[in-house]
């Protein structure tokens, strides 16, 4: 019966993640994806991705791949885009994932019956052949990613090309041009060491002074390294990789950046050397916050000037859930405990977790919670609703300690440690197993 049913949308990383689990646990399911094929946002071609060709992991081979299932040993310490989605293929085709998924098929809108079902319409197909279907649900898992909604910012009285990084695709596109790259997460980075070698003339803006994490310490990446080491308190750990940073980098204000206004770990890591490197030969001029624009001239908060006939936009996405906003709450930032369950009940999210590490461990781990959570439905029900009210009122502090900085990107934040922590306890508590 179609309620007992759980639909999965979505199949990159966190889809996958959460049909694996299912499949594990014998439960019904069916799995919808938009695009043509798995893999998410790390295929290039699928519209509407952030990707863009210099990609890479910034989290290491090592440390990325979802547990049972490592990245092929050929793989460099920082995979590129083309080599995570065949990694992301392969895990799908070797776990039988890949034949359950119904392609070319989007969910539009989702509506809560009063029975706690759910009412899902999909839109299959293009033009004259495009159909509607409306399907009954028990479950629904939300894995449809957080990087597909730009935000995007004003600049008043700027007169230049001004685009989101949602759609940048390649260098080619700064030849000729006077760039300004306004952001610096890691795409905002990458990107800016595009333009340092494609553009006439590049700069970044960045509101704040970041911390630099070197991608190897000692010749092993650095995730590596920090987890092979000593487990130390997150004062201690903030000292010494803070002191190993000034030694690596030095102070940063030789190159135009900020000093940091934050301690080590208290903004998501930027771990980027080219970036260091094209300040140090002169290819990129780094800027403070912008003040104001007129023509194609931007001053900022420094009283400096850039004269720029592009700037593109790497301000982040709105982790946005189109077909179900109501049912999830906010735009920014979804509210979910333990960043995968609803506070509606059968709702959940794979994918929403933001974390100072590589996502799909924990993807993975929630992934098999909620598929034991609703396989308790039926098997155990007592158990279903104790856990329904933990779902409705626990609101545990995951940040280990780390006082992470007031930004919407930090909003929700947590530290991978403690939350992966959390969970175990949680797991024993209901009883539940989870891959070591
Ligand atoms: C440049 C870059 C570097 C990154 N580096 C790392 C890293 O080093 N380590 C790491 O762990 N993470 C990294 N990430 C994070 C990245 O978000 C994850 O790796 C991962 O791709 C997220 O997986 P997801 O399945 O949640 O979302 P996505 O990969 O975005 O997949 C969502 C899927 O849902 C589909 N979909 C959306 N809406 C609908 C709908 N309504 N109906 C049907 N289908 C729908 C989409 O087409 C897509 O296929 C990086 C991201 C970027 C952009």
């Amino acid at each position: 019966m179609a309620a007992d049913r759980t639909l999965i949308i979505g199949a990159g990383p966190a889809g996958l993640a959460a049909a694996r689990a299912l499949t594990e646990q014998g439960l019904p399911y069916d799995h919808v994806e938009r695009h043509s094929d798995v893999g998410g946002l790390w295929d290039i071609d699928s519209p509407g991705t952030p990707m863009y060709e210099s990609a890479h992991f910034i989290s290491s081979r090592t440390m990325s791949g979802f547990p049972g299932y490592p990245m092929p040993e050929d793989y460099p310490d920082y995979p590129n885009h083309r080599q995570i989605l065949a990694y992301l293929r392969s895990f799908a085709a070797d776990a039988s994932l890949t034949d359950r998924i119904t392609f070319h098929t989007e969910v539009v809108a989702i509506e809560r019956e009063g029975d706690g079902t759910f009412l899902v319409t999909t839109r299959s197909g293009d033009g004259a052949e495009r159909s509607e279907e409306v399907t009954k649900y028990g479950q629904l898992i939300a894995a449809s990613g957080v990087q597909w909604d730009p935000n995007v910012i004003e600049i008043p009285g700027y007169a230049g090309e001004i685009r989101h990084s949602v759609t940048y695709r390649d260098p080619s596109e700064f030849a000729g041009r006077r760039v300004l790259v306004v952001g610096a997460g890691n795409s905002g980075c990458d990107i800016a060491c595009d333009a340092a070698r494609s553009a006439d003339h590049a700069a970044i803006s960045m509101r704040r002074g970041y911390w630099f994490i070197p991608k190897h310490i000692f010749g092993q990446p650095v995730d590596v390294f920090a987890e092979s080491g000593p487990t130390m308190p997150m004062w201690l750990e903030q000292a010494v990789f803070g002191r190993l940073s000034r030694v690596i980098n030095g102070d940063p204000t030789r190159l135009g950046l900020q000093k940091p206004d934050h301690k080590l770990f208290e903004t998501h890591p930027l771990l980027n050397d080219q970036l260091l490197h094209h300040l140090q030969h002169g290819d990129i001029t780094a800027r403070p916050g912008i003040a104001s624009a007129e023509g194609t001239v931007i001053t900022f908060t420094d009283g400096t000037t850039e004269d720029v006939d592009l700037v593109l936009l790497a301000t982040g996405y709105r982790h946005t859930i189109p077909y179900a906003q109501s049912l999830f709450g906010d735009e920014q930032h979804p509210d979910m405990y333990l960043t995968a369950f609803a506070r509606t009940p059968a709702l959940y999210g794979i994918g929403f977790v933001e974390t100072n590490s590589g996502a799909y461990v924990l993807m993975d781990m929630l992934s098999q919670m909620v598929a034991q959570h609703i396989a308790d439905r039926t098997r155990r029900p007592d158990a279903w609703t104790a856990f329904e009210r933990h779902v409705a009122t626990d609101r545990p502090d995951l940040s280990g300690g780390i006082h992470f900085v007031d930004s919407p990107r930090h909003q929700g934040y947590v530290d991978a440690h403690a939350i992966q922590k959390y969970l175990r306890a949680v797991a024993r508590r209901m009883g539940w197993t989870l891959r070591a």
